[in-house]
């Protein structure tokens, strides 16, 4: 992932680990919108999932780099719902509800988009996943 961000001309992200996250927190990413540089915090408590927390972080990082708005909220669903499917939920036998979850529960953590969650549907998260994979059909990032 790390070498896709390269390849896409952006800068590898600065990572960090943190002991002072929210509950349930596993981890965060912003993205810096001109430098399209990403910092990821992993939250230390949370080692068992070090991994898995960074590689869903690292999809968010995708996002940065690609030009996505981190403060409009319709994207910031879309890019939990990918992050969630493609990493966190792939052991589920339901892994498009594990996603959707996943990503009401993410925007319920942010403030500016707490309502938005009452809005979306599992077919707005399918057709997010739809998306990602017609990027990557055409070589987009
Ligand atoms: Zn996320």
């Amino acid at each position: 992932m790390l070498a896709k961000l390269t390849k896409a001309g952006c800068p590898a992200p600065i990572i960090n680990t943190s002991d002072c996250c929210a509950p349930g927190q596993g981890g965060q990413e912003l993205c810096n919108t001109k430098t399209k540089q990403s910092t990821i915090t992993v939250c230390c408590r949370e080692k068992a999932h070090y991994t898995t927390t960074l590689k869903h972080e690292l999809y968010h990082a995708m996002d940065c780099c690609r030009g996505t708005k981190p403060n409009d909220c319709d994207e910031a669903f879309c890019s939990e719902v990918v992050a969630y499917y493609y990493n966190d939920c792939t052991t589920q036998v339901n892994r498009m509800n594990c996603a959707f979850e996943g990503a009401k529960e993410s925007l319920n953590r942010r403030t500016d988009c707490f309502g938005k969650t009452y809005e979306v549907t599992i077919d707005d998260a399918r057709k997010c996943i739809d998306e990602y994979n017609k990027r990557k059909e055409e070589e987009r990032f």
